[in-house]
């Protein structure tokens, strides 16, 4: 199942075999098995977002986009790749800035002009063949967050966008899919397999969001915001969900070895070393028991 399914639905069927980074890497997707979570409860989501207006920079059309208000939320908890967690609500579910006129998306953080060229490809590639949407005025459900993410990756990839801003959004839309799935009901039918579909998604995205920051390292001085540390980190954690412990290795090393990382990330790359060598142990004592089953 392709990442980018969900495009038929939109009208941009034809964006679904398009590689996503102009430099292909390999990618494989594998369930991963951990013990489902239990939902978190969510407390008037809605309460925790106001209308932002926007004026779309490919078809001038103004629109409103749910937006989080700042400073009412406490993070609750982090997780490995630096993914925060709050109780109250799901903000990655808000960040893509979607216009509901002709589907040009792209996360908030990157909401700006376009050139020449890039609003040529936008409109030929995405708004010629868009079927308009109406989304929720409230909160937004996690398939029209999916909708968005879609839309903004098909976007970043006609406009041809940096590589690290394509792996941002891997990364978001990565989050957000295992957010979903952490809000799934357990007791409703279908819980197994939803949950099966979405992690094999997740890790699939997560593959992609490695793929590109691999890229972008090499030709961008800047990713996505983050200082050289932080970029090792999240990749290096990256590494570890998708199981390429090598990588993993390689880019601890890197941060523990650096001469101008702080203490405080070193240490967590210290931490991180620890578990990237338990998991890997794991892994080979899992292939051991498999031969010698044959
Ligand atoms: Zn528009």
């Amino acid at each position: 199942m392709g990442f980018l399914d969900g495009l038929k639905k939109l009208g941009l069927g034809a964006l679904e075999d398009e590689e996503l980074y102009e430099d292909p890497s390999k990618k494989k997707a594998e369930e991963k098995k951990e013990e489902p979570q239990k939902p978190p409860v969510e407390i008037d989501e809605a309460s925790l977002l106001f209308d932002k207006k926007y004026v779309c920079p490919v078809c001038e059309y103004d629109f409103k986009v749910r937006t989080l208000r700042t400073g009412k939320i406490r993070m609750a908890r982090q997780d490995l790749d630096l993914r925060p967690v709050f109780k109250e609500i799901d903000t990655t579910k808000y960040e893509v800035v979607t216009c509901p006129n002709c589907g040009y998306s792209v996360l908030a953080k990157y909401f700006g002009n376009l050139t020449k060229f890039q609003m040529d490809e936008v409109r030929s590639k995405i708004c010629a063949n868009f079927k308009r949407q109406d989304f929720s005025e409230d909160v937004y459900t996690y398939e029209e967050a999916r909708m968005r993410y879609e839309l903004a990756i098909a976007s970043a990839m006609v406009k041809k966008s940096k590589n690290s801003e394509k792996a941002y959004i891997c990364l978001k839309m990565a989050w957000l899919i295992r957010g979903e799935t952490e809000h799934l009901d357990m007791s409703a039918p279908g819980y197994t397999e939803k949950k099966v579909a979405n992690d094999a998604e997740e890790k699939e995205m997560l593959q992609k969001a490695l793929d590109g920051f691999e890229l972008a390292r090499m030709t961008e001085t800047q990713i996505a915001g983050m200082d050289e540390a932080t970029t090792d980190y999240l990749m290096a954690a990256l590494a570890l969900e998708v199981e390429n412990y090598n990588l993993a290795m390689k880019m601890v090393g890197n941060i523990i070895g650096s001469r101008v990382a702080n203490s405080r990330i070193k240490d967590k790359a210290n931490e991180l070393k620890s578990l990237i060598l338990k998991r890997a142990r794991e892994a080979r004592e899992t292939i051991t028991t498999e031969n010698s089953e044959k």
